[in-house]
């Protein structure tokens, strides 16, 4: 059974292994790949083993992020998923950093995401 959250201008879908972010009639689909690169970000961030939920709290967070800020949508996934928006590489860069980053905190201080997300939830 998915769960769908309102944050901003995302409809954030959650489901058993897999996320997709909706914004406006595009959408970015947060599947984990099964590949080293995320198991080894799993590992970093303390999630061990965990891909799954590293990635669903990833893409929740990018939409949180942007709830937060009071922007629509999440620049980053915004492009991502296909709107025409200038690529801002500094931007992108500043937004995935801060993504991980919450993500470490988060976990370090007891928090789950899913749930902190609810709570924003329109
Ligand atoms: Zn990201």
């Amino acid at each position: 059974m998915a769960e769908t959250l309102k944050l901003a201008g995302q409809r954030v879908e959650v489901g058993e292994g897999w996320t997709v972010v909706r914004i406006g009639h595009l959408a970015v689909n947060g599947a984990p790949q099964g590949t080293e690169g995320q198991a080894e970000t799993a590992r970093a961030l303390g999630y061990g083993d965990d891909v799954t939920r590293m990635n669903r709290d990833h893409e929740v967070l990018h939409a949180l992020l942007a709830s937060w800020a009071r922007l629509p949508a999440s620049p980053t996934l915004a492009r991502v998923a296909g709107h025409i928006v200038p690529k801002d590489e500094d931007l992108e860069r500043a937004e995935e950093a801060a993504v991980l980053a919450l993500q470490r905190w988060l976990l370090m201080v007891g928090r789950d995401v899913l749930e902190l997300a609810r709570g924003y939830s329109e």
